[in-house]
């Protein structure tokens, strides 16, 4: 049997990874694979923070059991579905967890069915805005169970998470805190996060080691202690006994989307907000600094003008955007953004360098031969003795030193979405450091 929970938390406290952990640990069932982080559209408007949702598959397991996890005891997952449970029972015992967890103005959704629905449900979760209504109908149409709380939008994130058949997947390795200290500072040795990004290539996300900055630990109130991104169960398993901090309650891998670029819909015809996107464009201006450290540029799609923006706390990948000249051919992936309507820069392919000048002096003044003085950013220049004015384009240029060379770029560690791919997974690794 299928269960899937979403929508359960608040910016205040808990998460939904927590309660499925928990109920995990207490169910009467077995568990049938890997539960199942799924990580949804990045720019519906209404997520609490990383739009998450759960889904595991229960029942009796057969074959070898293989440890995933541990509470009290040690967590079991099994490779396949022995014997079926009922959907009522999976729903009666699963509702009290939710209506006992649930935060205040959070909007729970259950979803219990024995088959999975269709696959573009996945799809349109992860790249698409859904109503309630076109989910439910596919829902009902097959016979599954739900329940919702609040307005029940749980519920879309709850069928899209169950849809989900992997294409590209990793694995995350989450510790939670024991209850007596949430909300209390977190102790972790952000050495020992070190020592293992070095020594597991196979995990991923880990620091930002310019700060040393343990990115696997939230700075949130909420119950998760560290999550470990991975490729590989052993290597997650080993890693983990290599940090040092307070002990976990629980801890358990969960298999995820994260790090998959499912998100990105490639080159569409037509552009909305709220969705995320992978453009071919030509940069038409140079970058300009906004008020709060934001960096912006302009590029072409065709006809389309479009904003592309790199926000403060991509940090250096800015320098990127201050790099780039009209005329150079990019690959941007990001969210186009409703208000204001810009791409909300996630990696960028820089693909060629066009040629670009720089003025090599002021323009001389065609009477008396002296360097003419400039009257403003775009303005001309005036010889101000012989009241001559000359244009902008009248100082000598130079072919500009580029000191940009093409690949791909990306966001420091703590900046990047969770479904990103990162360079490390695409097999990329960006030919500059920007300092
Ligand atoms: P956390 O990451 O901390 O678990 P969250 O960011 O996942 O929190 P939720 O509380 O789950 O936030 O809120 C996201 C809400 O958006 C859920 O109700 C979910 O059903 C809904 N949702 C998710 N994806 C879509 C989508 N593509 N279209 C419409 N609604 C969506």
């Amino acid at each position: 049997m299928h269960l899937a929970v979403d929508d359960t938390d608040s910016r205040d406290g808990m998460c939904t990874t927590y309660l499925l952990a928990k109920m995990i640990t207490e169910m009467p069932f077995d568990l049938i694979g890997l539960p199942r982080l799924v990580r949804l559209n990045p720019a519906v408007p209404w997520k609490t923070r990383g739009n998450g949702a759960l889904a595991m598959r229960l029942g009796v397991g057969g074959g070898e059991p293989q440890r995933i996890g541990s509470a009290a005891e040690d967590v079991m997952c099994y490779p396949r579905l022995r014997r079926e449970v009922s959907a009522d029972e999976v729903m009666e015992w699963a509702l009290p967890y939710v209506r006992e967890h649930m935060q205040a103005g959070s909007n729970p959704g259950i979803v219990v069915s024995r088959t999975k629905p269709p696959q573009r449900l996945y799809w349109q979760g992860a790249r698409d805005i859904l109503s309630i209504d076109e989910v439910t109908r596919t829902l009902d149409g097959m016979g599954a169970l739900r329940h919702g709380e609040g307005d029940g939008r749980g519920i879309v994130g709850a069928s899209c998470a169950m849809a989900w058949r992997p294409r590209d997947r990793s694995l995350e390795l989450l510790a939670y805190r024991q209850e007596e200290r949430w909300g209390s500072i977190r102790h972790l040795d952000v050495s020992t996060v070190e020592r293992l990004d070095a020594l597991y290539p196979s995990t991923f996300n880990n620091i930002e080691r310019r700060w040393m900055k343990a990115a696997i630990m939230p700075s949130t109130p909420c119950p998760v202690l560290y999550g470990i991104r991975g490729e590989d169960l052993p290597d997650l398993l080993s890693a983990k006994e290599m940090l040092e901090t307070e002990d976990p309650g629980i801890w358990m891998v969960f298999l995820s989307n994260q790090g998959s670029d499912d998100h990105v819909i490639e080159d569409p015809a037509e552009l909305l907000p709220n969705r995320s996107y992978r453009l071919g464009l030509t940069v038409s201006s140079p970058s300009r600094d906004e008020k709060g450290g934001h960096v912006i540029i302009r590029a072409r799609r065709g006809s389309e003008e479009l904003e592309c923006a790199a926000y403060e706390p991509s940090k250096e990948f800015r320098n990127l955007l201050r790099l780039l000249r009209p005329g150079d051919a990019i690959d941007a992936i990001g969210e186009l953004r409703e208000e204001p309507r810009t791409l909300n820069l996630e990696k960028v392919l820089v693909k060629s360098l066009a040629d670009s000048q720089v003025k090599a002096a002021n323009p001389r003044c065609p009477r008396c031969g002296r360097a003419a003085k400039s009257v403003g950013k775009g303005a001309g220049y005036r010889c101000r003795p012989c009241s001559v004015h000359l244009p902008e384009g009248a100082a000598p240029a130079l072919r500009e030193q580029r000191l940009l060379v093409p690949g791909w770029y990306e966001p420091p560690v703590c900046s990047r979405r969770h479904l990103s791919k990162p360079l490390c997974r695409m097999g990329e690794e960006q030919p500059l450091d920007f300092v």
